[in-house]
């Protein structure tokens, strides 16, 4: 994309660290007089005479009155994260500095970024398309391994190569039928059909499963709520201390939940698990779990997308257990049978006495026998999580969407891939063929920024924090 906004030619500074003291504060400008207006404040050595990419130390100085000591790093457009030329001036990390040091680049010509504006002009400048922009927004706010893989995939390109990759299938071939248009008295089909009808099933199927790893993408960001429920005294704050004592995440926010239940976070694996309603678990009432546990529970673990039954392996019956595992899957649930105790008594003896063999049994995918006191198996129980959550979807190198603005533009291409195959299974003229091939290629590219308007640019990068 041009540089030709005009809007565009200012030159704009912010605060990149966060507020506060610090060890060190990072000021950084990014625009045409980037450099001139550092340059006033830094008499040693004339900045615009330096080499692209290198530091230099220096006092800061406005009108004859030192600032600060600073190490000023230069990037020579384009060679920079916005794509103009860019300054960064590393000052020592008081606020009250920091803010002298603001105040005299605004005096020089610059004016305070908007938040994200640093990301917005790199976009505008084609520095990064906007799924990789929007990808620099989710990576400052990982709070999990996970969440950063993904975020870095995607900086890097993941997201829109598959993208890319779709859009110039859907344009030689538009181009094709566009051609045929020209000699449609002739009667002739450049574009083979067969392969069309081939092309929009396979994107289909790829842009289905993008579509699909939404879901999990949502469990990255927000993470998994998990219940645990079962009898009085089956272990259930013991199990939760085990677990929180090796695991406990630190959050300071989950986007998109709300805290009107007290809940306890762990990460496993990179995925957090929020186990929902622990101070219900902790208080103990005798009366808050009848018959087999179930009855109370039900609106928790309705909240819940896993359900953990935890229960005494010693004075469970099998028959009951079967009843449970009836419920839950009548109900749909997610979820574990997870027998506690087992320190109590003989592991194989008790696992035979839950085994489907003996007669219908109870399913051995999801019975799990641990002692939560001696931590027994509570590694088998975490990864049985993971695996819940997950369900073979590895992530890696996939493509895992995390932004819904980018969920619904895939639904949208998915709807419109259905009209291009029926518009073929209709034998449909080139001209009606080619209107849902540009539908299709107007919402890939809204993903990546190629069809955008102001307003949806705005609001994204509003989004971001000041200064990056
Ligand atoms: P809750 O009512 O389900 O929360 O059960 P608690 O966690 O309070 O546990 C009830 C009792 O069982 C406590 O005395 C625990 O120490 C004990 N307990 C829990 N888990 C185990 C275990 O794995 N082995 C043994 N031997 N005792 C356990």
């Amino acid at each position: 994309m041009k540089y030709s906004n005009p809007q565009w030619d200012d030159t704009i500074v912010a605060l990149a660290t966060p507020p506060g003291v610090g060890a060190i504060g990072v000021i950084r400008l990014s625009g045409p007089s980037a450099f001139g207006i550092v340059n006033q404040l830094f008499p040693s050595k004339d900045l615009e005479q330096q080499a692209t990419h290198t530091a230099h130390v220096g006092l800061l100085k406005e009108k004859g009155e030192a600032l600060d000591e600073v190490v000023v790093t230069l990037f020579k457009g384009p060679r920079s994260y916005t794509g103009e030329d860019v300054v960064e001036i590393s000052g020592h990390g008081s606020p009250y500095v920091l803010q002298r040091i603001l105040d005299a680049c605004m005096r020089g010509g610059a004016r305070l970024a908007r938040p994200g504006e640093f990301t917005q002009r790199a976009f505008l400048h084609g520095k990064l398309d906007l799924a990789q922009a929007e990808a620099v927004a989710d990576l400052i706010a990982a709070n999990t391994a996970a969440t950063q893989r993904n975020a870095l995939h995607n900086i890097r390109g993941g997201f829109s190569a598959e993208l890319k990759q779709l859009r110039e299938q859907l344009i030689s071939f538009s181009a094709l039928i566009e051609l045929e248009l020209d000699f449609s008295q002739e009667d002739v089909e450049f574009a083979d059909r067969s392969q069309l009808y081939a092309l929009v099933t396979g994107a289909h199927e790829r842009v289905s499963k993008l579509a699909a790893s939404f879901q999990l993408g949502n469990v990255m960001k927000n993470g998994v709520s998990v219940a645990i429920i079962g009898k009085p005294n089956a272990g259930k704050s013991t199990l939760l201390n085990t677990l929180l004592n090796e695991n406990r995440a630190i959050v300071s926010e989950i986007a998109g939940t709300t805290r009107d239940t007290i809940e306890e976070v762990l990460n496993i694996d990179g995925i957090l698990f929020r186990f929902i309603d622990t101070a219900g678990i902790r208080e103990h009432t005798a009366d808050q779990i009848e018959q087999i546990g179930v009855e109370k529970s039900r609106e928790k673990m309705q909240q819940a997308d896993i359900v953990i039954y935890l229960f005494d392996v010693n004075t469970m019956a099998p028959v009951d257990l079967e009843q449970v595992q009836r419920e839950f899957d009548a109900a749909g649930y997610k979820y574990l049978l997870v027998g506690n105790q087992i320190d109590k008594g003989e592991e194989t003896a008790l696992r035979t006495k839950f085994d489907r063999s003996a007669g219908q049994g109870v399913d051995s995918s999801r019975l799990l026998l641990i002692s939560a006191k001696q931590g027994l198996h509570v590694e088998l129980l975490k990864e049985r999580l993971v695996d819940l959550v997950l369900g073979g979807q590895v992530s890696g190198d996939t493509t895992i969407v995390t932004n819904a603005r980018h969920y619904h533009a895939l639904q949208e291409i998915l709807r419109s891939l259905m009209d291009i195959r029926n518009g073929l299974d209709n034998h449909l003229p080139g001209d009606l063929l080619a209107l849902d091939i540009r539908r299709c290629l107007q919402y890939v590219g809204e993903i990546t920024g190629e069809v955008s308007n102001e307003d949806l640019l705005d609001y994204i990068f509003s989004k971001f924090c000041i200064g990056k």
